[in-house]
Formats: structure tokens, C-alpha cells, sequence
């Protein structure tokens, strides 16, 4: 008689690297697609699938045919035996192996024959399985050996590994060496996500352009590194001021920072802003004339279908030269700019 078998002893460290992995929900893939097309091919198989199971569900990878639901409730699922156990599974025939008697769906699946093996992470974390189904059962006498799925599987897991390792190099590209913040290209598709997004939801997308108020200063009179210094301890300041963790702050290039604030009204930019002076004054970073470090803030807001990238940074690049021209140190919005 079926009962439903007990999560693995390492069930939260499991979710947690299925997780890491960052590969549920993600489009199908050439790579993936290639490995359940040769196990289904190697096993002479009807359906070859590799397949993820997270705490409620089970979902598909990579699946040979358009007939198998692309996710399914872990409670039905056959493959969380081989997540459980952590080792392969055959059943050479549902309707008769009494391991499946009153499972919800097996018995009466149009494939009778199933072989899974663990898709197994270093250390001993079984996320998901390959395997392969058949619509007959296992031949009498048949000798099923697994040791091609199981090879395969472990290829399956080299490209998982291989895409997380592309996945952080990728990230990386997008970090400003210098601040440990966005850099101008994060900065830049970060825009065009929240651009897409606000002109979904309808919701305003606010935008501040950051700049030192007479950074040259800085370098010409205490030299570059104390400069890069100042430029650090501005990064670390940023992140008290714009709490938001839909914030996205960003080096917009040398001297100049960013800050994108997905469905942020202008008020709420502009409290920001005012925020990251009070911080600044706070944290006092020396300024060689000026005594402490102080910055310019310019804030543009959009809203509705005709936002645009370009637009909403020439606004804050306008509000940021007129706080500029009107003595530095305050935070402007366009609409004041003037
Ligand atoms: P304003 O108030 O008009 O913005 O005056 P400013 O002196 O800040 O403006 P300006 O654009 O003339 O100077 C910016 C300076 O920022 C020039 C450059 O030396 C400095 N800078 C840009 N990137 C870096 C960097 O990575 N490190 C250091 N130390 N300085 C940088
Ligand atoms: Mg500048
Ligand atoms: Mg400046």
C-alpha cells in the first residue's frame, strides 16, 4: 500500500541549495533538453524528464514531450521517493507493484514503467531526478541498469553548477569594483526593468541623480586615494538613506551616484534625498574646503504608459545641474528644477 514517503533528513539544507541554484521557473534550456532527449533515447523510453522538487512541488526542467504537466503537487509526485531516499527508483509496473497500490495518479498513468535517479549536489543534497517512463511495463526477465541515468544525471548537475558559476560571473559584471554598488550597466538594466514594470502596474518610477558637491577639491588637495576613500564611505552611507529594498542604488560614473525607487513617488524621493544629507552631515567625511562632504540631489518622477528611460534621467540630470547652480547641497525635484 502507498503512503507518502517522509522529506529527507536535510530537507531545509536541500531547499536552500535548490534554491542557490536559482533554476525553478527558468525557461526551458538547450542544455537540459539535450540530456532527457539521449536518456529517453539510451532507455528506448516514451518520456524522459528532469524534474525539480521543491517544499509543494515538482517541477519540470526539461521534458521530452508537451503531455506531461510542467508541474505537479509534490504529494502526487513519483520522483519524491527519489528525492527522499536519495537513491534510484524502478517500478517495473505501476498497475501491479503494490509500493504504488492507492498512489493518487501512478496506477492510472498511461506509462507503466518509471526508472528515476537522484539529482544529487555536493553534499548529498538531492534537489530533483532524471527519468525515464515508459507505456509498458518492464519486460519480464529485463535487467534494467542504471548506470547510463545515472551518468547522465551527473552530467545534469555540471551544467547546473556551470550555470550558477556563469549566474555569479554575470553578477559580477554589474558591480562597481570600487563601491560594491551597481555599476553603470546594472544601473542600466535595473531602469529598464523598473521602466517595464511601472508602466504595468501603472505606478510612478522615481529616479535621483546623486553628485559630490565639489569632489575635485578632494583629490587636488588630499590626493586621489583619500578621494577613493570618500567615494567608499559615501557608498556605505547611501544604503541608510534609501531603505527600499526595491531601491537600487547604483556608481553612475566617477563622482555621480544613482538611485532608482520602482514605484517611488516623488515625495518619497525627495525624503530620501533630504535623508542622505542628514546621514552625510552625520557621518561628516572631510571636505579639504568645504569641511565636510556634501551632495546635490536631483529627482525626476514619471508616471503611466508614455515612461521612458531617457527621459526620466535628462529630468534628474536637469534637476541635479539647477540644485547644483543654486548654491549645491539640496536636494531639487524637476518640476522645481526651473
Ligand atoms: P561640482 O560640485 O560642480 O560637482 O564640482 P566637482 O568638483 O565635484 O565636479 P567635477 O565634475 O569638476 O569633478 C569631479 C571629480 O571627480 C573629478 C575627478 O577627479 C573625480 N573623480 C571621478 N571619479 C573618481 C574616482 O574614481 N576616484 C577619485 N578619487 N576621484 C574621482
Ligand atoms: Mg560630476
Ligand atoms: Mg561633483
Amino acid at each position: 500500500m502507498w503512503s507518502p514517503p517522509p522529506p529527507p533528513k536535510n530537507e531545509a539544507a536541500r531547499l536552500v541549495a535548490l534554491e542557490a541554484c536559482g533554476i525553478m521557473d527558468t525557461p526551458p534550456e538547450e542544455r537540459f533538453d539535450r540530456l532527457t532527449r539521449l536518456a529517453q533515447r539510451v532507455y528506448n523510453a516514451d518520456v524522459a524528464f528532469i524534474g525539480f522538487i521543491d517544499a509543494h512541488h515538482q517541477w519540470m526542467k526539461s521534458v521530452t514531450t508537451a503531455d506531461i504537466a510542467p508541474s505537479i503537487e509534490r504529494r502526487k509526485s513519483v520522483c519524491q521517493h527519489v528525492v527522499s531516499s536519495g537513491q534510484p527508483l524502478v517500478v517495473r509496473d505501476f498497475r501491479t507493484d503494490s509500493a504504488f497500490e492507492g498512489h493518487p495518479v501512478a496506477p492510472r498513468l498511461p506509462l507503466r514503467f518509471y526508472a528515476g535517479v537522484p539529482i544529487r549536489l555536493t553534499p548529498d543534497l538531492v534537489v530533483g531526478s532524471l527519468c525515464v517512463l515508459r507505456r509498458e511495463p518492464a519486460a519480464d526477465g529485463e535487467a534494467i541498469d542504471l548506470a547510463a541515468l545515472e551518468d547522465i544525471a551527473a552530467i545534469a548537475v555540471d551544467e547546473i553548477e556551470l550555470r550558477q558559476m556563469n549566474q555569479a560571473l554575470t553578477r559580477l559584471t554589474r558591480i562597481d569594483a570600487l563601491t560594491g554598488l551597481a555599476n553603470r550597466r546594472g544601473f542600466d538594466e535595473a531602469l529598464e526593468r523598473a521602466v517595464v514594470r511601472c508602466r504595468r502596474t501603472s505606478e510612478p518610477l522615481s529616479l535621483a541623480m546623486i553628485d559630490i558637491d565639489h569632489f575635485k577639491v578632494v583629490n587636488d588637495t588630499l590626493g586621489h586615494p583619500a578621494g577613493d576613500e570618500a567615494l567608499r564611505r559615501l557608498a556605505t552611507t547611501l544604503p541608510h538613506a534609501f531603505r527600499r529594498t526595491d531601491d537600487v542604488i547604483a556608481r553612475y560614473g566617477g563622482e555621480e551616484f544613482a538611485v532608482i525607487f520602482p514605484s517611488g513617488t516623488e515625495e518619497a524621493a525627495r525624503e530620501a534625498g533630504e535623508r542622505l544629507r542628514a546621514e552625510l552631515k552625520a557621518v561628516a567625511i572631510p571636505h579639504p574646503t568645504r569641511g565636510i562632504v556634501t551632495v546635490s540631489v536631483g529627482i525626476a518622477t514619471q508616471i503611466g504608459g508614455d515612461l521612458a528611460a531617457e527621459t526620466l534621467i535628462a529630468d534628474a540630470d536637469a534637476a541635479l545641474y539647477a540644485a547644483k547652480r543654486q548654491g549645491r547641497d539640496r536636494v531639487l525635484h524637476r518640476s522645481a528644477a526651473g
